[in-house]
């Protein structure tokens, strides 16, 4: 395989998660490509180490401070330094020494140090979308000053970002983002109120972190892309449409305004859209499984049920009024899905939850970065108080 682009030193922040495993994946089959410079976990220091021997980066971080010990005597013979804390996130987000930034942390605790990778000028390859629900405005802004090009790794907006590649003076008329519908597809409330955490975690198509997984069930996990795609494409939240695609092999659609329509498609595997936003502009031969259409003789779309996944109207109603409010949304839904997680709340008490805290929530319209983190904490504080946590 020939790569004509000078290697790329990687830091892969969530590296222990499913995003962060299938990144090293990607690295590994390209070695004349990428070289990891950073890794960071929060709790699987065994992983983490395993991770460091044999992909021997600069530095490592791992969140959780009892296992620091443990992470610097595994790697006491080895040049790899060892940090831990959530602020040293930050200190090596700030570190000079690496490219490109894959942001694979999971929930708000991702948007410090991207927004850090992003103040640095770094290229962010971007799963993290709580980053940009959170405060999507100071961050492309931010991505603007600095000259920091965001490429999306979600499958969903990887396949728009590839739609508008030499489209730059072709106005978007409007995005269709498509969505499995999730184990629960069909299903009424009736249904819904006995579901369990593990049934919520058996997705139909893609394998994936718990937290998204329970997301892609309940819906949420659209409205947040409609907030990601918002920010990411500038658009209004007219020009976002979603449509259920059981199949998952269009991964989204653009319209332009000739009517024309856009689509990528693919078999659903993360590594690519992985492998697209580190390679990006140039595409890497590589030999994952081929789509063939004669196995996928047909493609079914329709309306998503707005009535029984309620998550996906909350998240609506956060993109159209902007301020605060998805930033509100994303911390309830986040202590929501983590009471489930831990059978402490039935399915359906995870839109009840985001529903009373939105309603609670002050609204702020133009909220500076610390009135974001001061929503987000009274939110959760909120949600936390109602589930009694
Ligand atoms: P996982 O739960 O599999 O992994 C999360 C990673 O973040 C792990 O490395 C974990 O460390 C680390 N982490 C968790 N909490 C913290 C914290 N408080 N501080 C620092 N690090 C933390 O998640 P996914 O890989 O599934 O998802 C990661 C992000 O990518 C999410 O925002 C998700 O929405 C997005 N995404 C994921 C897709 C997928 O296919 N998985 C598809 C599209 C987007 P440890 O393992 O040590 O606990």
């Amino acid at each position: 395989m020939s790569i004509e682009m000078p290697k790329k030193r990687i830091a892969i922040f969530g590296s222990t998660g499913s995003i962060g495993t299938q990144s090293l994946e990607v690295i590994k089959a390209n070695p004349d490509a990428f070289e990891v410079e950073i890794l960071t976990a929060h709790n699987n220091a065994e992983l983490l180490i395993s991770q460091a021997l044999e992909f021997n980066p600069n530095a490592v971080n791992i969140v959780n401070e009892d296992k620091y010990e443990m992470v610097k005597s595994a790697l006491a013979g080895t040049d790899i330094k060892v940090f831990s804390g959530e602020l040293a996130l930050e200190e090596l987000a700030d570190f000079d020494s690496y490219d490109v930034m894959i942001a694979a942390i999971v929930g708000f605790a991702g948007l410090k140090p991207t927004l850090k990778a992003v103040e640095k000028g770094k290229v962010i390859a971007l799963a993290n979308k709580e980053t940009l629900v959170v405060a999507g405005d100071i961050v492309m802004q931010k991505a603007l000053e600095n000259k920091a090009p965001i490429i999306p790794v979600d499958s969903e907006h990887s396949a728009i970002f590839q739609c508008l590649v030499g489209e730059s003076r072709n106005p978007i008329e409007k995005i269709i983002l498509t969505a499995s519908g999730g184990p629960f597809l069909g299903k009424k409330p009736n249904f819904l109120v006995n579901v369990k955490r593990d049934h919520a975690l058996q997705h139909p198509n893609w394998s994936m972190g718990a937290k998204i997984t329970v997301d892609s069930a309940t819906l949420m996990n659209k409205g947040l892309e409609m907030i990601e795609a918002k920010w990411l494409f500038n658009l209004k939240p007219e020009q976002i449409d979603v449509v259920i695609h059981p199949q998952s092999i269009i991964h989204s659609m653009v319209q332009f305004e000739d009517g024309s329509i856009k689509a990528q498609m693919g078999l659903p595997d993360m590594k690519l859209p992985i492998q697209y936003a580190l390679g990006f502009p140039q595409r890497i031969k590589n030999d994952f499984p081929r789509l063939n259409f004669k196995k996928y003789p047909t493609f079914n779309f329709e309306e998503p049920d707005y009535k029984t996944f309620r998550n996906l109207g909350l998240a609506i109603d956060a993109l159209q009024n902007g301020g605060n409010k998805a930033c509100v949304l994303n911390a309830a839904n986040e202590i929501a899905v983590w009471a489930f997680l831990k059978n402490r709340i039935g399915f359906l008490d995870i839109t009840a939850v985001v529903e009373k805290t939105m309603d609670a929530i002050s609204f702020i319209k133009n909220p500076t970065l610390q009135e974001y983190f001061e929503s987000d904490a009274e939110a959760r504080n909120f949600a936390a108080t109602l589930l009694k946590l």
